[in-house]
């Protein structure tokens, strides 16, 4: 399959093919935009390096992307990304950088605990609709920075989740889960949408499972 099959849009296709060299869909990709795009949850597991990150920021950017009028960032975060380690996030917060140069109305921040807290949180007042974070930083945030949005979150990603767990979050990760599920309040636009049916995703064609998201 392509990406245009996919559902991303001609102008958007060029920008990834030619100026980051995605021309094809890896299987992990093929398999993660219909549910994405359909609102289902998902766990995809598939081995380092076959293309999770963007197997689940392309069908997120393309969902946001698609909204009329277009999203601002005073409306508070629609995505957070949780990674293990900071080196991670700034990975992520890279890649999803330059996924979205041609969404410019989309706007992503990052919190690792790599600055200074103040600084983190006049970036969180300023507004974004896509974090990437660890935990630590994010429950800390949630917990004391009152500008921070995110009743109208749309998203979560657990990047990493087994590493995640391994490196003792879990109780840091139920403590976020705890204060979303206090704060956002789930609104139905759309009654067909399907929510919370999971599903597994896995590669296992030519990869076998190794990392689990
Ligand atoms: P990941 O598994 O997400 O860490 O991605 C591994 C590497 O594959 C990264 O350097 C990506 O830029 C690259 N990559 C991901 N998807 C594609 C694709 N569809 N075509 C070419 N390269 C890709």
């Amino acid at each position: 399959t392509t990406f245009l099959k996919l559902g991303l849009p001609e102008f958007y296709y060029d920008y990834i093919s030619k100026k980051l060299g995605y021309v094809k869909p890896s299987i992990v990709q093929h398999l993660s935009f219909s549910p994405i795009l359909a609102g289902r949850d998902i766990l995809m597991k598939s081995e380092t390096g076959s293309g999770k990150t963007l197997a689940f920021l392309l069908p997120i950017l393309l969902k946001l992307s698609l909204r009329q009028p277009h999203i601002t960032r005073d409306q508070g975060t629609k995505v957070i990304i949780l990674t293990p380690t900071r080196e991670l996030c700034n990975q992520i917060y890279t890649v999803a950088q330059r996924l979205l140069i041609p969404f410019h109305w989309i706007v992503p921040s990052m919190l690792s605990g790599g600055e200074k807290r103040t600084s983190e949180k006049a970036r969180l007042r300023k507004g974004c609709t896509l974090l990437v974070a660890t935990p630590g930083r994010l429950l800390d945030h949630i917990l004391s920075t009152k500008s921070f949005v995110f009743s109208d979150l749309e998203f979560i990603v657990f990047d990493e989740a087994d590493r995640t767990l391994d490196l003792g979050f879990e109780k840091t990760i139920t403590d976020i889960l705890v204060q979303i599920s206090k704060k956002v309040v789930r609104k139905m636009k759309n009654p067909t949408e399907q929510t919370g049916s999971g599903l597994e995703l896995s590669a296992h064609d030519d990869i076998s499972p190794e990392v689990s998201r």
